[in-house]
């Protein structure tokens, strides 16, 4: 019998790949969003189709389901820096009170569970490439610790039900991913910078750009996160999910600039506080217990994103 997930956050950016890849594997898929930060248009494809059912739920309340559900992809999370001063609470609220109801749902069902925490748990790194054994340099009370800490505490509780109350539990940390369905007003150096670059506008470079980054194309992603759920060695497991080719920010909007042969000028933002100088994940663990690595190559990724920004924008003035 064909497995059934669900995934929340599917109407985001990941959710929604992760959507897509699951039910090309045969699954049935239970898709669940609040549209805070999601967007219809991302499933708007799957909507008819036999598995898929899509419920308008957000997190911060019980879930209950009317069928079994196998593997639950807790996904639901605002995750742009840009909400961090917008949406503080809720995303607090939804990575703790949220966190813990949908892991209920999962101990209900007996189902296997996933929490896509982040690199953010790292916080602003003294050390580089983080490996899953570095505990991180966090400002609890800085302006990223709505996200940071409430991400950490998510982590904290999945292992906490794991070890005892039974929970068959994995948890993943997603260094920067991107590609198409990032929503274009994000506020995340990508959509930024992709569609500054295509608009001709200035393209804004926070700081001097000489804090890293080390950029994942979301199908690598996808396929990682499929690979932890199912690997019976990933129980119990933390594990980072990017690609460890890191560059600098100026780096990175010389390459979009120069891919999208545009003539934006590179002007220069205050640095937002806290802003991690550094993140390159170790992904031994993951080649190791999973077997995975990062196959897309940063200027192939960007070649699929620029192009379907363009299409989104030009439909946008259309
Ligand atoms: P996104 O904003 O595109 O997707 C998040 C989705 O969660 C949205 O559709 C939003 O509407 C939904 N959501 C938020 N709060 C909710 C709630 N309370 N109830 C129901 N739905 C809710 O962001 P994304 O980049 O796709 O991120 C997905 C997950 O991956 C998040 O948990 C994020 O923290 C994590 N992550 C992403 C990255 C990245 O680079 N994209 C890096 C690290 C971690
Ligand atoms: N950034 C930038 N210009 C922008 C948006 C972001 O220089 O218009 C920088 C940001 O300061 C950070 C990096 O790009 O150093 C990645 O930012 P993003 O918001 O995408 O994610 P983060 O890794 O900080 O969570």
């Amino acid at each position: 019998m064909a497995y059934t997930s669900l995934v929340t956050g599917s109407a985001g950016f990941i959710g929604s790949h992760l959507c897509d890849h699951l039910l090309e594997k045969g699954e049935r898929v239970i898709a669940v969003d609040n549209f805070g930060s999601g967007n219809k248009e991302n499933i708007n494809h799957l909507e008819g189709k036999e598995d898929f059912k899509f419920i308008k739920h957000d997190i911060r309340e019980p879930l209950k389901l009317d069928e079994k559900v196998d593997f639950v992809y807790n996904l639901a999370s605002r995750a742009s820096p840009a909400d961090f001063d917008k949406f503080p609470v809720e995303i607090m609220m939804t990575n703790s009170l949220g966190v813990y109801n949908i892991i209920n749902v999962a101990m209900e069902h007996k189902a296997r569970f996933l929490m896509a925490s982040t690199s953010e748990s790292y916080g602003d790194p003294e050390i580089s490439p983080q490996s899953e054994t570095y505990w991180g340099h966090v400002n609890p009370v800085g302006p990223r610790s709505c996200y940071d800490e409430s991400k950490r505490f998510s982590e904290a509780l999945t292992m906490t039900f794991i070890r005892h109350h039974g929970l068959d539990g994995r948890i993943i940390r997603i260094f920067n991913t991107y590609g198409p369905r990032m929503r274009l007003d994000d506020g995340r150096v990508v959509p930024n910078f992709v569609t500054q670059a295509l608009s001709g506008n200035p393209m804004t470079v926070y700081g001097d750009g000489s804090q890293t980054r080390s950029f994942c194309y979301v199908s690598d992603l996808v396929r990682g996160i499929y690979m932890m759920m199912h690997s019976p060695k990933a129980k119990g497991e933390v594990i980072n999910l990017g690609n460890p080719v890191e560059m600098t920010v100026m780096e990175f909007a010389r390459l979009i600039k120069q891919k999208s042969g545009s003539d934006s000028e590179i002007v220069f933002k205050p640095l937002p506080e806290n802003d991690p100088l550094q993140r390159k994940p170790d992904i031994t663990k993951a080649r190791g217990i999973l077997g995975w690595e990062p196959e897309i190559r940063v200027e192939e990724g960007l070649d699929i994103t620029m192009k379907w920004f363009h299409e989104r924008m030009q439909k946008a003035i259309e």
